[in-house]
This record gives structure tokens, sequence and C-alpha cells, in this order.
């Protein structure tokens, strides 16, 4: 199958093979001609399988056949939970539409609002944009969703997770009603179902075939070992086998920055990502790893959510999630474009059940191994970490980027937090 036989105009195939793009990916070849048609998408699609392209170049065909108004009014609106997904869709969006008269901007919290409002003042037809900001601006009259055609809704699962579920039902509201409607998640829970029901109208469905999913893709290990000698072993593992590129996930900020003393500490080259990290230092930092200046970068998972490192060879568990779809999440990092990758969990005896979980969520037995002079306790206590105080600290730094000390960011208002939290409870 070719890109041309999916119903592409000239200036989107010169776009596709610009960016060397030869053959469409599994969730591409199904999404694009249903979206062409102008239907409603439920499409079920992780990072790493060419869903941005899947959903961006048939909303591009759109828009460039469509009316267009003299002032640009908004006329495509594309939500995603995080800044550093918001950013990369831009970039696809940008690339994708270099041979058309269509224009774009991106908007989210945590920096200045002012270069984004001069942007949506000239008139744009596409606008990528994280939720609080979106409604920051709207509030502020800075613009208006009343001409908006087609919504996506990237990685939605995340939003939710992330508590965005008021503010999309926000947004919805200030959308006409008549319009094309794409969602995109990773997993779906009932939570995801019930939005997926309340936005799509007769949705068709979509996803990448299993044979391409990231998780059948991916090499996947665990090493059993003692929590007090991960770092050890996280570091053997990184000189033995002279691994130059690999994203280390932590649960906590406070622990992605001791590993990343102690990894800097024997030398080896590191960065921490983390919601406590001001934009331009996580920027700075995905930047260094994806040039090659640093080996390791360090990540929560909100943090890593969605980045796009091309060929990533290797992703450690440096702790096992306790929600298990983060574990996907987390290794969709690897082995896209059909290049191999490896992810190795670092599994101590207290993390047993959540493994378990994980392995029941992949329909998979991970095999797991012990490195010679790493053999765990055979009696450390299999008692788990407690889920809950875990699960609250993990969404409390979902939503706590500090960088978004800004007053007017919604991202960043406690009692928006709390408002969050209490919604996901009941
Ligand atoms: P995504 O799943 O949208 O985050 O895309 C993952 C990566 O695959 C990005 O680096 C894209 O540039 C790349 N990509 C998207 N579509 C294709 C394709 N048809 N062929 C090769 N690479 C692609």
């Amino acid at each position: 199958m070719s890109f041309s036989s999916l119903g592409l105009s000239d200036a989107l195939l010169k776009a596709v093979s610009k960016q060397g793009y030869e053959t469409p990916s599994p969730i591409q070849q199904k999404a694009i001609p249903v979206i062409l048609e102008g239907k409603d998408v439920l499409a079920s699609a992780q990072t790493g399988t060419g869903k941005t392209a899947g959903f961006t170049l048939p909303i591009l065909q759109r828009l460039s056949m469509g009316q267009r108004l003299r002032h640009r009014p908004i006329r495509a609106l594309i939500l995603t939970p995080t800044r550093e997904l918001a950013a990369q869709v831009y970039d696809n969006v940008k690339a994708y539409s270099i041979f058309l008269d269509i224009k774009s901007t991106v908007i989210f919290g945590g920096v200045n609002q002012n270069p984004q409002v001069a942007a949506i003042r000239q008139g744009i037809d596409v606008l990528v944009a994280t939720p609080g900001r979106l409604l920051d601006l709207h509030n502020q009259r800075e613009l208006s969703l009343s001409n908006v055609e087609v919504l996506v809704l990237d990685e939605a699962d995340r939003m939710l997770d992330m508590g965005f579920l008021r503010d999309i039902k926000k947004i919805m509201a200030l959308l006409p009603s008549k319009r094309q409607n794409l969602l995109f998640s990773a997993t779906f829970s009932k939570d995801i179902k019930a939005l997926a029901n309340d936005i799509l109208h007769h949705p068709v469905q979509v996803e990448a075939t299993p044979e391409n999913t990231t998780v059948e893709a991916i090499s996947q290990k665990v090493y059993r070992v003692d929590k007090a000698r991960k770092t050890g072993l996280l570091i053997k593992l990184i000189n033995d086998g002279q691994w130059e590129q690999v994203l280390v996930f932590t649960r906590t900020k406070h622990g992605a920055n001791n590993l990343t003393k102690k990894l800097i500490g024997n030398n080896i080259s590191a960065l921490a990502i983390h919601g406590n990290k001001t934009q331009a230092a996580r920027t700075k930092a995905l930047d260094s790893f994806k040039k090659g200046t640093i080996r390791v970068l360090v990540a929560t998972d909100i943090a890593a959510r969605g980045l796009d490192i091309p060929l990533l060879p290797h992703v450690v568990n440096f702790e096992i999630p306790n929600i298990s779809e983060d574990y996907v999440h987390r290794i969709g990092r690897t082995g896209r474009a059909g290049a191999s990758g490896e992810a190795v969990s670092l599994v101590s005896a207290d993390e047993t059940a959540f493994l378990r979980d994980i392995e029941k969520l992949v329909g998979l037995r991970i095999p797991a191994a012990v490195v010679e002079g790493f053999e765990p306790d055979p009696d450390a206590s299999t008692d788990p970490v407690k889920p809950q105080q875990n699960r609250q600290r993990q969404q409390k730094q979902h939503r706590q980027p500090t960088d978004s000390n800004n007053e007017n960011s919604k991202e960043g208002n406690p009692k928006r937090r709390r408002n969050r939290n209490r919604y996901r409870r009941g």
C-alpha cells in the first residue's frame, strides 16, 4: 500500500515524501480514508504507531479543500495532555502543511502567553493546545472556537489520568455541535468509553494491528534485584552493554533527581526530566538526549509522555509503574518504526504484584533473569509498596508542573488540582 492510494493530495504526498516516509503505517492506512470521508473515529493507537500523521494528513487535506474565510478562524483543534506532546504534534502539522496554504500554531501553559496570543491574532487554521491554556485564552477572549470543524483528542486516556475531563467538557461546550471528532487513546478504560460515547457520533473504530503494537515489537526483560542495589545494576547494564541512549523511568521526581546524581557520580552523563523542571530545562534535556550529548534521560511518566525520540534503543523501568497502562506507554518509547528496542524492568520483591498486573494487561509473561552479583535476597518481603499512597503521589506529580507558576495557568492552579482530585475519586 502506498500513500498515494489513500486519496491524499499531491501537496501532502510531497510533504510525506520529504519526511522520508515510504509506506503508510497500519493506523495511517486505516484512519486516513475514514477521516477523509468526514467520519468520527475512535482510534486505538499509542505513540510510535504514526498516529499523528494518521490524523494530521487527512485533516489538512479537508481543510485545504474546504471553504476559507478571510480572517482565518480556527477550523481544527487538536487537544493534547502535555506540552511536550503539543509541541511535537505542532511540528508534525507544520511539516505536513509546508506545501499548503494552512497556518497553525501551538499553545500550552507554563510559558508566556503573549507570543501565543500574537500568533492566534494573525489568523490560524489549525490550533494545537493543552486544555488549561486553551480555556485561559478563551476566557480572556483571545480566541474563538465557534468555527471549529474538526476536533482531535490525542492521548485521551492520559488526559483523563491528568484530570482534564472537566476542562474537556468545558471545551466541548464552546465548539459548534456539527463537527468531526477524532479520539485517539492507547488504552480503553470505562472512563474513555464513556467519553467516546459522549463526544463521538457513530464512530468508525480503527486500531493498529496487533503485530505492530509496540508491546509485541519490543523485547522485554525483567531483572529481579533488591531495591537498594538497583542503581548499581543499572550502572552495570549501561557500562557492560555500552548503552549510549537510555531512557530510564522512575516513579517520583525525587527518585529521578537522586538517580541522575548517582549516574553522573559514576561518570555516566544524565539529565532528569519531570514536572518540577522548567519548560526550558525539559526542552534542553530532551534536545541533549536526542543529540547524544547525554547518555541517560531519567524521566517520570508524565514528563516522558508522548516524547518523540525515534529509534530509541533502550528503555529501563527503574521502578515499575503501579498503573499497568503506564508500562505500555513507557515501553512505547522504544522499538518504533520497525527498529528493534529493548525494555528492561528492574523489579524488587515488593513490586511483584505490580509486575503480575502488567503481565495480565500485556497478556505476556515477561522473561525474568538475575544478574550475577546482583542476586536478590530470597527472604525480601513481597508486600507491595502501598498503591494508594503511590497513586496519590503520582497524581500529585501529574498535575504539578510548577514551571506553570504563571497565575493564569490552570495546570498550575492548586484549587483546580484539588477539584480534579475530587472528580477522580468521585
Ligand atoms: P507518532 O506515533 O505519530 O508519534 O509517530 C512516531 C514516529 O514515526 C515519528 O517520528 C514519525 O515521524 C514517524 N512516522 C510516522 N509515520 C511514518 C511512516 N509512514 N513511515 C515512517 N515513519 C513514520
